[in-house]
Order: C-alpha cells, then sequence, then structure tokens
C-alpha cells in the first residue's frame, strides 16, 4: 500500500516511547492489512513496559486487543473465521495468538500457549526494528503477516468489540470455577477484567453475583452490568467487616466460586476465606509475580473441600473463549460501551502504560478501561 503508518515504539524498558513510521505492505496470499480503530491497554503491556517479560526484545511494538476495519486483503482471504464473508472496510478483532492447531500440545493436550511452532502473538513480536513491523496494535495501521491470522468480522462499536480479548479471560475464569445454573458467584475485584467476569458468571447462569471492590464508580459499573449487590473495599476496610458484609450479600457462608481478579497476595488469601465449603476458588488476579503468602493445606484446603484454579489469561481454547466472547457482547443487554474510560492518542502510549503500571488516574479520573486510539 503506497502509505505509511505511525506506531508508538517502546524504545526500552520504562524507557522513552516514540512514534516512528513505517511503510504499510501490500498483503500477501492468506495476509491482511488493519486499519486500527481501537487497541485495549492490557495490564501485561505495562507489565512488559515495566521491563519484567523476558521475551520481549526492545525497541517493541505493543497492543494485542486489536480492532479495526479490513484495509487491504491478500490473496485467499475472503472471510472471517466463522466463515462470514469479509471485504474492505469491514470491522474485525484479531486473535492475537498464533499457535499451529495442529500439533500435540494444540490438539491432544489443548494446550495452544505450548504449541512449539508458536509465533509471536501480536503485539508481542520483537524487536520491532525486524521486519514485519507493523504486528503491534499500537500503531495506525496491522500487519497481519501470518497467514491464516483468525479474525472475526463485527458489526459492534469498537469501544465494544475492544472487549473480546479481556471478556475471554474472564470466561476461563467462569468455566475453572465451575459456575453454572444456579451457582452464586462472587467477583473479587472490579476492573477491566472483574467486570467482565460479572457478564461472563451471569451469561454462564449464576444465581446470585456479588462484586467486591473500588471505587464506587467502578461498583455501579459492576451493578449495571448484573452484579446483584456490591462490596466496597474503601467502605468496609476489616477484613472480617467486610466478609460479613459479603455473606450477608451472597445470602450464604461463601460463594461456589469466586473469581480472584484483584491481584495481590494478600487478597488471594481474603478470597480464599470466601469460598463456600465445596466451592471453587478461580484466580486470574495474580498474573505477574507479587510474592508469597502463609497457606495452611488443611484448615485452607482440605478440610473444606475447596478447588484452587489457576487462570493464566484465556488459557487453553482461548480460540473458542475468543468466540464465545464475541457472541455474549454481541447479544448485548448490557451497557458495554461505559467500559473504556480512556481513549488516548498514540503519542500518549508511555503516559498510559505509566499510568496503568502503577494504578494511578490518567486525566484526573480512575482508569477502568485504557484504549489506544489513532484517530484521536
Ligand atoms: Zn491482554
Ligand atoms: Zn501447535
Amino acid at each position: 500500500m503506497s502509505t505509511s503508518a505511525r506506531a508508538a515504539v517502546v524504545v526500552d524498558a520504562a524507557g522513552a516511547v516514540e512514534i516512528r513510521s513505517y511503510d504499510v505492505p501490500d498483503p500477501g496470499p492468506g495476509e491482511f492489512v488493519l486499519k486500527l480503530e481501537l487497541c485495549g491497554v492490557c495490564g501485561t503491556d505495562a507489565h512488559i513496559y515495566q521491563g519484567r517479560l523476558a521475551s520481549i526484545a526492545f525497541p517493541a511494538l505493543l497492543g494485542h486487543e486489536i480492532v479495526g476495519t479490513l484495509a487491504a486483503l491478500g490473496e485467499g482471504v475472503t472471510a472471517d473465521h466463522a466463515g462470514r464473508p469479509v471485504s474492505v472496510g469491514d470491522r474485525v478483532g484479531v486473535f492475537p495468538a498464533l499457535s499451529c492447531g495442529r500439533c500435540y500440545q494444540c490438539q491432544v493436550r489443548h494446550r495452544p500457549g505450548n504449541c512449539p511452532r508458536r509465533s509471536p502473538s501480536y503485539g508481542f513480536k520483537s524487536p520491532v526494528t525486524d521486519p514485519p513491523h507493523l504486528t503491534g496494535g499500537f500503531a495506525e495501521y496491522l500487519h497481519a503477516s501470518k497467514p491464516g491470522t483468525v479474525f472475526y468480522r463485527t458489526d459492534l462499536p469498537a469501544e465494544t468489540a475492544v472487549l473480546q480479548e479481556p471478556m475471554s479471560v474472564a470466561l476461563h475464569g467462569v468455566e475453572r470455577g465451575s459456575v453454572g445454573v444456579g451457582s452464586t458467584v462472587l467477583v473479587q475485584g472490579v476492573g477491566a477484567i472483574g467486570l467482565m467476569a460479572v457478564v461472563a458468571a451471569r451469561a454462564a447462569g449464576a444465581h446470585r453475583v456479588v462484586a467486591v471492590g473500588a471505587p464506587d464508580a467502578r461498583l455501579e459499573l459492576a451493578a449495571a452490568l448484573g452484579a446483584d449487590a456490591t462490596v466496597s473495599i474503601q467502605e468496609l476496610t476489616d477484613v472480617a467487616e467486610r466478609r460479613r458484609a459479603i455473606f450477608d450479600a451472597l445470602g450464604a457462608p461463601g460463594a461456589d466460586c469466586v473469581v480472584g481478579a484483584s491481584g495481590s497476595p494478600h487478597a488471594f488469601m481474603e478470597a480464599v476465606g470466601l469460598v463456600a465449603d465445596g466451592g471453587v476458588l478461580a484466580e486470574l488476579g495474580n498474573f505477574t509475580d507479587r510474592g508469597t503468602v502463609p497457606f495452611n493445606p488443611f484448615s485452607d484446603l482440605l478440610k473444606r473441600d475447596i478447588t484452587i484454579a489457576g487462570v493464566y489469561g484465556a488459557g487453553p481454547d482461548m480460540l473458542r473463549r475468543y468466540h464465545q466472547a464475541l457472541l455474549i457482547l454481541e447479544r448485548g443487554g448490557w451497557p458495554y460501551d461505559r467500559v473504556v474510560s480512556h481513549r488516548v492518542p498514540l503519542e500518549r502510549v508511555g503516559e498510559a502504560l505509566t499510568a496503568l503500571g502503577s494504578g494511578s488516574p490518567l486525566d484526573g479520573r480512575d482508569i477502568v478501561k485504557l484504549a489506544i486510539d489513532p484517530a484521536a
């Protein structure tokens, strides 16, 4: 294509983020080029920016929660992964992971993340100085340079479509937590993934969903997205007091499933204490190493017959969950458009990554979900 694209490149860990320009290539067979509309900023991006993911070499072009319109289609690209015809101008969400789908890990073990033939996902290929350059979402264009890249066409607004990736993680959590018709669910933590877990629990048939976290604006959003009751950790700072309030809200001494989406080892131990006997803690908040915590195998685990399930990202079967996430979002019924709290231009990617990494507000407002908008 006879155009160039601006890209926000992280020059070094915790270093400068500068705008560089790359030519947008013509897509080869099986490839396509996307004009980016919105790319969600994920906790993982902030983590990479702090230099805590050894597989990333700088300078790097990050961004894997990718939504845009098809700008050019390579030979043979005529339909999305669901088989629906596509043409230039259609809005699509791109599935970032690139496993082979055929090997022992992919087919027999259902562990595409362990696929030995896996290419780095979009937003994780580095350094950006090696071609193809435009493989991350914090840019004006994305070059889907791997033939067979999975993408889904959607008519959803971009700020809703961008929730497909976080929703797929929440779905993994709810499934690991064995949530079904009639379950009671406690969602601990009301960041973007916790909010999506409220919706996912409802979609799975939960009978009662309670969300615990802060600040109030996020708790209100959790209620708008389907939580029956909310408990504020700012109002109830004492753990025992909070536990009583949560049990009152659940109407039972513990939840069948606690989705741990808050991300500290102490919150993890609090979550263990909120699981009903025989229930499950699906822990997805401690996504990075935040340290250890004392644990009593007898009284915390065996005596109560509980299960602790680790939930790492969208997990195995991530493609199925990605597709399911889109079905849930397209079904509508909840104010998804309220989840993206900030749309910021490419020039502010560094600032956005810093704010997200430190949990501080941006533009004087608490961050729920940040998205990069190259047209902003
Ligand atoms: Zn992510
Ligand atoms: Zn494979």
